[in-house]
Formats: structure tokens, sequence, C-alpha cells
């Protein structure tokens, strides 16, 4: 086993989880990355984390199939022996925004299948041997961390399948973060504003959040980093937050404020 923390960030290949793997390796976790479909986008992450002389393998795994979470939980045990930290970032958006009088079921499924039902199952396999390794000695307490949005409370007509995704994924910190914490696990949730990444980089989404921040959107009125992102999960990751469960971070600009 190996004699480091470990990590497992799904999604780690590109965008946000690219930029928490790098982060997570920086603050001296040995990480997996899962990806899915992007071969060339996990190999490149792989080798930026390598150049930082950190301990790294990537994991092809579609985290919406049952079967796949398992052979990428397996696989990381294999490789390292444990799991300290389980970072839940994979996640799509509808590939056709639509409106919600309009939805149609398959795409809901496929949001939902990748959003919310595979964090809530792969949290349950990661918390199980989290707590073995915890009664074994293995590991001294873990993490986990969902990488919601500022979507879990804010309403959008053409994308409701994803709203709902992430509105589920909060309750899901909560539901965790409740039964875990007697074993040492916390369990803590980022919700992102509007990042530069590739989700949101169509003409379309570009050109309708660029229109907002022309209105003055936001306190901090610009789009956000995955750096930005992956520096709050690495205070997490560093143990900053030992006496907070099911805690939430906003990083988006202060987008959640109210004012009047
Ligand atoms: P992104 O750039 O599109 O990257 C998505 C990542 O998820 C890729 O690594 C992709 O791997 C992986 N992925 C997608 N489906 C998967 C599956 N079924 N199994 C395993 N991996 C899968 O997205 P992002 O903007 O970084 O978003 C990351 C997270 O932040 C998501 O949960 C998203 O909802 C959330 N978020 C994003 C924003 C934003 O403005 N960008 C705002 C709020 C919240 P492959 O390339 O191999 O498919």
């Amino acid at each position: 086993m190996i004699d480091q923390k470990v990590a497992l960030i799904t999604g780690g290949s590109r965008g946000i989880g690219r930029a928490i793997a790098l982060e997570v390796a920086r603050a001296g976790y040995a990480v997996m990355i899962n990806f899915n479909e992007n071969l060339g986008a996990a190999e490149s992450t792989r080798n930026e984390i390598e150049e930082l002389e950190a301990t790294v393998d990537i994991c092809q795994a579609d985290v919406s199939a049952s079967s796949h979470r398992d052979l990428l939980v397996d696989y990381t045990l294999e490789k390292f022996g444990r799991i300290d930290l389980l970072v839940n970032s994979a996640g799509i958006g509808p590939s056709i925004r639509k409106d919600i009088l309009e939805t149609d079921i398959d795409s809901f499924n496929k949001v939902l299948s990748t959003n919310l039902r595979a964090p809530y199952f792969l949290t349950q396999r990661v918390a199980n041997e989290m707590i073995a390794s915890i009664k074994d000695k293995t590991i001294d307490g873990g993490a986990i961390i969902n990488i919601a949005s500022l979507r879990s409370y804010t309403a959008a007509k053409n994308y409701g399948e994803y709203c709902i995704s992430k509105a589920g994924l909060s309750m899901v910190t909560k539901l965790f973060a409740v039964r875990l914490a007697e074993f040492g696990i916390n369990v803590y949730e980022v919700r992102p504003g509007i990042i530069e990444t590739d989700m949101t980089s169509s003409d379309e989404v570009r050109d309708h959040y660029n229109a907002k921040l022309a209105k003055g959107m936001a306190p901090i009125n610009r789009w956000g980093k995955p750096e930005e992102v992956a520096a709050a999960v690495g205070a997490i990751a560093r143990g900053s937050f030992p006496f907070s469960t099911g805690s939430v971070f906003d990083v988006d600009g202060g987008w959640h404020l109210r004012e009047l």
C-alpha cells in the first residue's frame, strides 16, 4: 500500500476536474484521474502531474454505469491500496438545451445518471471502503467533495435536467455528511459559478453569460477559472476544515448574494 494519501477525482482529465487533480497533487496526494471518452486529455493531465513529481494514474470509466464505478474503485485500491479523498467532479449538461416543456426523457435520464446517480452510488461504495480502512487503521479519516453548481438552487428554463441533478447532488452532500461523521469522514460541497471550461465553450453559452455580465451579473463580475474552484478543493483536501461537514463553498464571484 502506498505511504501517502490517495485522491480519486472523477472527470479529472479536463476543466475543473483537471485543475483539481493538479491541486491535490500539489497538496501531497497520489492521484487517480478518472475520465470517460477523451484519453488524450487524461494523458495530458497525467503528464502535467508527473512533471510535479507526484504519483498519478488514469482510469477510464463511465461513472454513470454501475459496473464501471466498481472497476474504477477496484483499480484504485489495487493500484494504491487506499482512498482518502473522493472528488465527484464528472458532469455533463444536456446535449441540446430544451425548454422544460419539451425536455425529452433520454436527455433527462442521461444527465441524472451522470450527475446524480453516479456520485450517489460512487460515494456509497467509496465510503464503505473508507470505513473499512479506518477500522483497520489503514487511514485515519476521509473526505468527500461534490462539485455541485449555482444550479443547485437556481432555475434555468432550458436546463431543467441539469438543475434537478445539481439540486439532488446538494442533498447527497447533506445525507452523507450526517451519515459518515461518526466514522471521521467529512463531506463537502463546492458550488462553482460560471467557469471557463469546455462545458461553457459553445457560442450560445458564451454569448448568454457575456450578455449577463455586461449588465453586471455578480459582485465579482467576470468568468471564473477552474483553478479558482480547485483552490477551494485544495484547502479542504489539506484538512483546513476538520470541524465542518455538509458545508457549502460558493466559488461564484458572490453571485449567490442578494442585493436590494
Ligand atoms: P468539462 O470541462 O466538460 O469536463 C467534464 C469532465 O467530466 C471531463 O473530464 C469528462 O471526461 C468527464 N466526464 C463526463 N462524463 C463522464 C462520465 N460519464 N464518466 C466519467 N467522466 C465523465 O466540465 P467542467 O466545466 O469542468 O465541469 C466539471 C464539473 O463542474 C461538472 O460536474 C459540472 O457540472 C460542474 N460545474 C461546471 C460549471 C462551469 O461553468 N463550467 C459551473 C458549475 C458547475 P471525458 O472528456 O473523458 O468524457
